[in-house]
């Protein structure tokens, strides 16, 4: 059977997709391959029909039960022999399944990382000859990942263990340069063949919004989609309680996914979404790696992510069978204080030294800091992520919201000049939003207790209007004039950058002449019921605001940590 039959038999495609006729030639020539291809790019196929023309079995690595589950049954509805070993099976199911795996009865197995070094996988494994390990997911193996599993770097030991090393081939959709070097080292990758197709998805949308009212916004855009499937990304479990029952009071077909439902409870709300049962699914980042559901029309961010990473590969579940669909951020200042609190918790792998555990962190702040930015740029938001991926297109792609927002620079040299001469003025630091009201003018007892009311600069910029400052300070801190210490109370001060500024330098900011802000003032009847709810009043604060009484409120509801929440 040549590659092509195996394709029009098992799987009843014509063509092979960008990458994959190269990677299936690569393992067949019995090299190692990485292909680094995106979010339903079709990175499966590059091992299941080398794994159906190869002599011996194939063992997929995948870190994710329900997704081991899933490819089984579809192969085995295909007529490929393939079966999976993880910790959903019964005791007497898994010995029979190793049993049937020693017998050579089938073709691909999927394994946990976890069970490789188990005795009876060992044992079974030495009675059948292993012609390819893929190793799915592989971004799971580098630190550099928010899907670190330890237990992925025990992978290259097994392979040593094996008498004749098979082909080895790995797979991810993360192409940032650390996590690749990780993959190719630390899976002891010989000589690969390295596949990167490019990351650009022609039919996504990509819409960045700055809402007065986080929930009109997302409605708005719910309603456009009406009938359609959608996913909803919330940074914390209680915003996708919150949001997941708002929209099942309104009457929509809602389901939630996140890391604090039992197994049972996930897994028949997967399934509810899956097979169309729901239309909506309302999630942590806990949901979709791996999932496969083609009609999604639009995923929307009801919280920034923590970097673009991330963001990427949530938002390209969207539109995978090649249909337009939009990629829509509800951005709000609120979100960086969150994503900070999941950065400055994230607890370092056991035996990781505290000065690369103080390393990883400030590569993690670096991240989110690039995040942010994709919410601040005026440039075109595709070419911003593709260029973040190392990847140059068309500084214009005519169909983002940049691109279709008209934007006026405006000179802000004077506010920033006085700005920042209010903070050298200034005896101590302090915060943000303390600065910004002074400057403003603000006569509230806190300002007059402090005595920053005899600041030469205090209501220097008392004529604009006070969000105009605050965009203005945000803008000065995402471009290196100003730096904000962590901690519970962030104090700003100047870095050598904003002495510039006093010394003659200009500084301008573009604004969108007509924002593409929340545009749903109206609000229909459905939104207006229930207008109490805390989705409702998510109002976009301050960048810096409100730091500690969040992080209370995290520390309560999470208990997994770090970042599968
Ligand atoms: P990835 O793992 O890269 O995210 P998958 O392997 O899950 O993507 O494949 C995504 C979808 O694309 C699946 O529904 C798969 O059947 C489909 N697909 C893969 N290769 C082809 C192809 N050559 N022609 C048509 N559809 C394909
Ligand atoms: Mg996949």
């Amino acid at each position: 059977m040549t590659k092509e039959e195996a394709l029009k038999k098992y799987f009843g495609y014509d063509s092979f997709r960008a990458g994959q006729e190269a990677l299936v030639d690569g393992i067949l020539q019995g090299r190692d391959v990485c292909g680094i291809m995106p979010t339903g790019a079709g990175k499966s196929l590059c091992y299941q029909i080398p794994a159906l023309l190869l002599p011996g079995i194939t063992l997929v690595i995948s870190p994710l039960i329900s997704l081991m589950k899933d490819q089984v049954t579809t192969l085995n509805q295909a007529g490929v022999h393939a079966a999976f070993l993880n910790s959903s099976l019964t005791a007497g199911q898994y010995r029979a399944a190793i049993s049937n795996m020693a017998n050579g009865q089938y073709k691909i197995v999927y394994v946990a990382p976890e069970r490789l070094h188990t005795e009876s996988f060992l044992r079974a494994i030495k009675q059948i000859h292993i012609s390819l390990i893929s190793v799915d997911e592989a971004h799971c193996i580098s630190q550099w990942g928010q899907d670190f599993r330890p237990s992925y770097l025990k992978i290259s030991d097994f392979t040593e263990l094996l008498d004749d090393r098979p082909v080895i081939a790995a797979f991810t959709a993360t192409a940032t340069k650390e996590v690749r070097d990780d993959i190719l080292v630390l899976l002891g990758l010989r000589d690969p063949l390295q596949i990167t197709t490019g990351f650009n998805r022609k039919n996504l949308r990509f819409l960045v919004q700055k809402p007065q009212n986080k929930w009109n916004a997302a409605m708005k855009m719910v309603r456009e989609h009406e009938g359609e499937c959608g996913i909803i990304y919330c940074l914390t479990r209680k915003t996708v309680e919150e949001v997941c029952s708002e929209l099942i009071k309104n009457g929509y077909s809602a389901t939630r996914y996140h890391a604090g439902l039992s197994d049972e409870e996930r897994r028949h709300n997967q399934e509810d979404f899956l097979y169309d049962r729901k239309q909506i699914m309302v999630a942590t980042n806990a949901f979709g790696m791996g999932i496969d559901k083609s009609n999604v029309r639009y995923v929307l961010h009801y919280n920034m992510p923590k970097n673009i990473e991330s963001y990427y590969q949530e938002a390209g579940r969207a539109g995978r069978d090649g249909l337009p669909s939009d990629c829509i951020l509800l951005y709000s200042g609120q979100d960086v204080v969150t994503n900070q609190f999941f950065i400055d918790k994230m607890e370092p792998a056991e035996d990781s030294d505290p000065e690369t555990a103080a390393q990883i962190r400030e590569r993690e702040r670096e991240r989110l800091r690039k995040m942010t930015f994709y919410c601040f740029t005026s440039d075109c938001l595709r070419d911003y992520i593709l260029r973040y991926f190392g990847e140059y297109g068309d500084s214009y792609c005519g169909n983002c919201s940049n691109c279709l927002t008209k934007f006026e620079e405006l000179d802000i040299t004077q506010t920033a000049r006085n700005l920042i001469s209010f903070i050298r003025e200034s005896p101590r630091p302090y915060g943000l939003v303390t600065v910004t009201d002074a400057l403003h003018g603000s006569g509230s007892s806190k300002i007059l207790r402090a005595g920053l009311n005899r600041n030469p600069y205090y209501g220097s910029c008392a004529s604009t209007p006070l969000y105009q400052l605050r965009q203005v300070a945000n803008h000065l801190v995402l471009h290196d004039y100003l730096c904000v210490s962590d901690g519970d109370y962030p104090v700003v001060t100047l870095t050598e950058a904003a002495r510039s500024i006093l010394s003659g330098g200009q500084i301008f900011m573009k604004i969108a002449q007509k924002p593409l802000q929340d545009t749903s003032e109206k609000e229909t009847s459905k939104a207006k019921k229930g207008t109490k709810s805390s989705v409702q009043g998510d109002m976009d604060r301050d960048l810096f605001e409100n730091l500690r009484l969040l992080r209370l409120e995290i520390a309560k509801a999470e208990k997994v940590p770090p970042y599968i929440i």
